[in-house]
């Protein structure tokens, strides 16, 4: 039987318009959705946007819009950058379509019957301008950090989940493996969090207008976050398809920036075990990313939009230009200035030319045709594991590792003298025979990374004659 890999992004708000971190983390879910499903197995890939909350009904009035026609804007915006990436989704979820939400109602009145959901007073710091409730350790000296008011303390009928209730068996399953947390450094910030005193948290808003509705008390909207999770299984079709929901759940990988990691290593698994649900299999939080060494935000002005990078890049490059640079599990600088020295040095220059050289002397020497059948002499290291255990960069370097070794061969057998002499043609054969061969044996490692350049690799050597053709990289 088939393996199936349900792998998902976070759904991102629509607050905003898509910028790179949104692609960074789609990229990665997008190599390991294209890597199994090369592999073999049956995949589903599930990204998208989350909609509800006051803040979003507050940017679509500064917008001067409806908020519905706000968030298909915005909601549109993503799955166009997404296209433009080559994003390989399955499917594309958002929390106001209505299949998310008959899934949601069905969720919430599970964990209502199962007593995991009870009502009391929230007490909290109320900004009237924000329309939000903050706590002392987000206010700028006691004031509101948006509008430098006092924040009332105001009390608001809730619902709350028990989570306390949940918490032992979510931290034995930690700490088992049972749901796996990852890189090993978040697991241990995770478990970090047990000890300083979770409580119990309201699932609902009385004051939000934008949102879903409460099935269990009218005067209630479900919590955003609290509705927004469910998407990982409302997009499989929870409640209202059994047989797809089995075969998905669980998710074997949660994709994530470090900074959710609470709701999802926590109050999430929490929420499934309530209605009876396993735990997804695996969470992992990558690091967060600096922009030449400073902090991305809209304020420094220094968002790259990652439509424009791939106007400069192409699809490909960005694609590597962004999982090269440092390792995925960790914080790292993204440093705009490496961006065209990389692109000109490792696609242009090591993969772009290996090709090139690699058709033309084809073309040129042996009419088009590959001489023989030989296999590549250059050893590939085996990569899936790398990419199994996200190590993206890593298996990007072995396999520029393996192309510089290809183009030394050339350099060192200097296959144009050859060209002259004739006694050497058959050494010349076999030499374009193994490079045919290595080039072969690279696209199935290229293509999780590179899908448009494998597939052009693919096509020009399968050509009934092979020709240099179009360098898949100009020179910046
Ligand atoms: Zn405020």
């Amino acid at each position: 039987m088939r393996k199936k890999f349900y792998i998902t992004t976070p759904i991102y708000y629509v607050n905003d318009k898509p910028h790179i971190g949104h692609a960074y983390t789609t990229i990665a879910a997008d190599v390991l959705a294209r890597y199994y499903r090369q592999k073999g197995d049956e995949v589903f890939f599930l990204t998208g946007t989350d909609e509800h909350g006051d803040k979003v009904a507050k940017s679509a009035e500064e917008n001067n819009m409806g908020v519905e026609k706000f968030v298909d804007q915005n909601a549109t915006e993503f799955q166009k950058t997404f296209a433009n990436l080559k994003i390989s989704n399955d499917i594309f979820m958002r929390t106001t379509l209505r299949e998310h939400n008959e899934s949601v109602q069905i969720f919430m009145k599970k964990l209502h019957a199962a007593g995991a959901i009870y009502q009391s007073d929230y007490e909290g710091l109320y900004c009237r301008g924000c329309e939000d409730f903050y706590t002392e350790k987000d206010l700028a000296e006691g004031l509101c950090p948006v509008h430098k008011v006092k924040p009332e303390l105001v009390k608001e009928k809730n619902w709350f989940f028990k989570l306390e209730e949940y918490l032992p068996r979510v931290e034995q399953m930690i700490e088992s493996g049972e749901m796996i947390i990852e890189p090993a450094s978040r697991k241990n910030e995770v478990l970090g969090l047990f000890k300083q005193g979770l409580k119990d948290f309201s699932v609902t808003r009385e004051r939000v207008k934008w949102g879903l509705d409460f099935p269990i008390d009218s005067s209630q909207k479900i919590y955003v976050w609290v509705e927004a999770l469910q998407n990982y299984i409302s997009a499989i079709g929870y409640g209202r398809d059994d047989k797809q929901f089995n075969k998905w759940w669980p998710a074997n990988v949660h994709l994530m920036a470090k900074d959710i990691i609470k709701f999802h290593a926590i109050y999430w698994p929490a929420m499934l075990i309530a209605v009876g649900l396993k735990p997804p299999q695996k969470i992992f939080a990558h690091g967060f990313f600096s922009l030449n060494g400073q902090k991305m935000s809209k304020t420094l002005g220094n968002v790259i939009d990652p439509n424009a990078m791939v106007e400069q890049y192409g699809v490909d490059g960005t694609r590597y230009l962004l999982l090269s640079q440092f390792p995925f599990g960790q914080d790292g600088d993204i440093k705009e200035s490496l961006f065209k020295e990389k692109y000109n040095a490792d696609l242009a220059n090591n993969l772009g030319n290996l090709v090139s050289r690699v058709f033309n002397m084809i073309e040129q020497y042996c009419d088009g045709r590959i001489p023989k059948q030989l296999p590549s002499p250059i050893y590939l290291e085996m990569i899936g594991e790398k990419i199994e255990q996200l190590e993206f960069d890593e298996a990007l370097k072995n396999i520029w590792q393996a192309i510089a070794k290809a183009n030394q061969l050339i350099d060192s057998n200097e296959p144009w003298k050859m060209a002259k002499d004739a006694n050497k043609k058959e050494e010349l054969n076999e030499l374009l025979s193994q490079l045919a061969s290595f080039l072969s044996d690279l696209v199935p490692l290229l293509n999780p990374f590179m899908p448009d350049v494998a597939a052009s690799i693919v096509g020009g050597l399968n050509a009934d004659k092979i020709i240099k053709g179009e360098p898949l990289f100009k020179r910046l």
